[in-house]
């Protein structure tokens, strides 16, 4: 365990120099004050999880304090927003502050978001709102803990300092972890800028730190390519089959590292909806829930134009090929698994095509379904199952060859099947409408919701005592909240 001032920094990417990023001091906060943190993530940093209570952790996570080597930065990206290239982005209102070792030698980014203005915020006033900073925690935990790669969140502070968005809000700040802050926008905007060194620099860098293993290939560049869309396919496969919207998939929000980035409008589904659109500033539905998967792969496209300098048009090609195969062998192995299924046959994919089909017209609950699917044996499970669904004649119909389909599958022990199943679907979602119940609450100055939300989706397939209310579906009002962008 260490004390705060006994973190490990090595700034790589300071070092790169001020054609990547710029040096800004964080404008601290108000009366800062610990919000909540995550005892799983200070672990990253080999950090005692009382040292949140100090004093000290709410002023080195408010921007009052600053270890003597960091080195906050501003990283200058681009990106496609909505499909529309932005020639210059960059981190408006967040800094790296420094990248810090831990005892296993692992790398993590310390990025303090909400930390103020900088060279980049343009007209924004380069602050995080409480609502915004509590959801990110939130949800970067809680997919965390549902094997779902993502960055991390240490705390949330929040303060008195007032800030302006549709009314006024209180300035907080988030402590993100991510062992890269890279994201596809900053190669778009060496390529655009054409600026080939500095792009050779970023890309030395990231090989270097997260893709060594490339290195040792005769095309390094293409085997980081190649990476990266292994990564995004699984990635985007776990989004979709757990139900996650990530709401705003431009490219300056898509990791080079293929984990969840940049939480903003986000959704978990609560009916299952291939059609929802989480973010409500979306009118055409470009990052719906099913266009994630398309979507997904433009973003790939967009990024292997920005390497088009290392690797050849024809290599890029065939490696941008592999998403939507490698999509489709991840999505369909998870969806198995959430079925209860161990091993694979051809009709699979049209037995889970034809149960969202019979979802979506009956607005069945997306995670409780496969929760509940699990409780007893099949015979039992659907026949109990049957009553939230509208086609009746057609839910009887799968089920009848889901049970055949299960007695083929290789072990049918019903104790075995449940911890199987129960194992890979969650009791415990982070729903909207729980979020802004846990947000209501802090921001009236009560964060005892938001932790014990934190605690319950830390472990969301063990049935907690006590909790069972975070297991049920939504009231009307929580199914149809709308999630303001202006973060
Ligand atoms: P986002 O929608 O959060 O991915 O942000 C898109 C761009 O807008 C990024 O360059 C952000 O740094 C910038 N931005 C977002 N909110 C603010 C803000 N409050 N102040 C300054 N810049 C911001
Ligand atoms: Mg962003």
């Amino acid at each position: 365990m260490k004390a705060l001032d006994e973190l490990t920094f090595d700034n790589r990417f300071a070092r790169l120099g001020d054609a990547l990023s710029t040096h800004v001091l964080p404008e601290p906060i108000a009366e800062p004050r610990l919000v909540v943190a995550s005892p799983a993530a200070m672990a990253l940093l080999d950090l005692d999880p009382a040292v949140a209570e100090t004093p000290v952790f709410a002023e080195l996570f408010s921007g009052h304090k600053l270890w003597a080597e960091a080195e906050p930065r501003a990283m200058v990206y681009s990106g496609h927003q909505f499909g529309v290239y932005n020639p210059q982005l960059g981190d408006g209102r967040g800094l790296l502050l420094g990248e810090v070792y831990n005892e296993a030698g692992e790398h993590w980014d310390l990025h303090l978001k909400g930390a103020g203005q900088t060279p980049y915020s343009r007209m924004g006033d380069g602050r995080a709102v409480l609502r915004s900073s509590i959801r990110e925690f939130l949800a970067s935990e809680a997919l965390q803990a549902l094997g779902i790669p993502t960055t991390r969140a240490l705390c949330v502070i929040g303060s008195s300092t007032p800030v302006w968005r549709e009314k006024q809000e209180r300035a907080a700040m988030l402590l993100r972890l991510s062992p890269s802050h890279v994201r596809f926008g900053h190669f778009e905007y060496f390529y655009y800028t054409k600026r080939p060194e500095q792009q050779k620099a970023l890309g030395e860098y990231v090989l270097a730190m997260h893709f060594p293993e490339c290195l040792e290939q005769p095309e390094p560049y293409l085997a980081m390519f190649r990476e990266v869309v292994e990564r995004n396919a699984e990635l985007i496969a776990k989004w979709q089959a757990y139900g996650f919207c990530h709401g705003v998939m431009n490219t300056d929000n898509m990791s080079i590292l293929g984990i969840t980035f940049d939480f903003g409008p986000f959704a978990f589904l609560d009916d299952f909806d291939a059609h929802f659109i989480c973010n409500h500033s979306d009118d055409q539905g470009r990052y719906s829930f099913s266009n994630q998967v398309p979507i997904g792969q433009w973003n790939l496209s967009a990024l292997a134009q920005a390497l088009t300098p290392f690797i050849s048009v024809e290599a890029l090609r065939e490696t941008l090929g592999l998403y939507f195969p490698l999509y489709q062998a991840h999505y369909l192995d998870l969806m198995r698994r959430r079925l209860g299924l161990t091993t694979g046959e051809d009709d699979d994919q049209t037995l889970v095509e034809n149960l969202l089909q019979l979802m979506q017209n009956a607005g069945v609950d997306y995670s409780l379904f496969f929760r509940r699917l699990g409780d007893h044996a099949p015979e039992l499970a659907v026949t109990r199952l049957r009553d939230d669904f509208v086609d009746i004649k057609g839910f009887d119909a799968w089920a009848e060859r889901y049970c055949a389909r299960a007695a083929r599958d290789g072990d049918n022990d019903q104790a075995r099947r449940r911890i199987r199943m129960h194992a890979v679907n969650p009791l415990y979602i982070l729903r909207n409408y729980l979020a802004q119940k846990a947000i209501d609450a802090a921001e009236s100055g009560d964060y005892a919701e938001v932790r014990r939300l934190h605690a319950v989706l830390s472990d969301p397939f063990t049935e907690q005592p006590g909790m069972e209310r975070y297991a049920e579906r939504p009231p009307e009002w929580g199914k149809h909240l709308e999630i303001s962008c202006s973060s």
